[in-house]
């Protein structure tokens, strides 16, 4: 597991560990929420994401996974869009951003198009 850095816990602490793709917060039993920073152009090679707020989403655990195997991307308009079969689960018709997140489309655009690429063949 990773830690999260400062970046990651100030939007984690931002949205209470709502989840911005469907909404769900995970709560322990001491009733501290848990969810998970995830950079939506990733860090290292070879995307080499930066690790700034407008390129961080606070997710739970398993859309942080949905996300990083392109089962949901995010169109220009928000729009949270399915890819893969997810049967039972509900997703937020939009993600959710709040006014002092600036979620940057170059990133979401990035993360599209890498996962796009893919799925035709295509090199990255
Ligand atoms: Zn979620």
């Amino acid at each position: 597991m990773i830690r999260d850095t400062a970046a990651a816990k100030r939007i984690k602490q931002l949205y209470k560990g709502e989840c911005q793709l469907c909404g769900l917060q995970l709560v322990g039993p001491d009733g501290k929420p848990y969810s998970e920073g995830a950079h939506i152009r990733p860090l290292g090679k070879p995307h080499h994401g930066p690790d700034v707020e407008p390129n961080i989403l606070c997710l739970c655990p398993n859309c942080h996974v949905r996300l990083d195997i392109g089962a949901i991307t995010v169109a220009e308009d928000w729009s949270v869009i399915a890819h893969a079969g997810l049967s039972g689960v509900r997703l937020l018709p939009k993600l959710t951003v709040k006014d002092s997140h600036r979620v940057h489309q170059e990133y979401l655009r990035y993360h599209r198009r890498s996962w796009e690429q893919k799925a035709t063949g295509e090199a990255p």
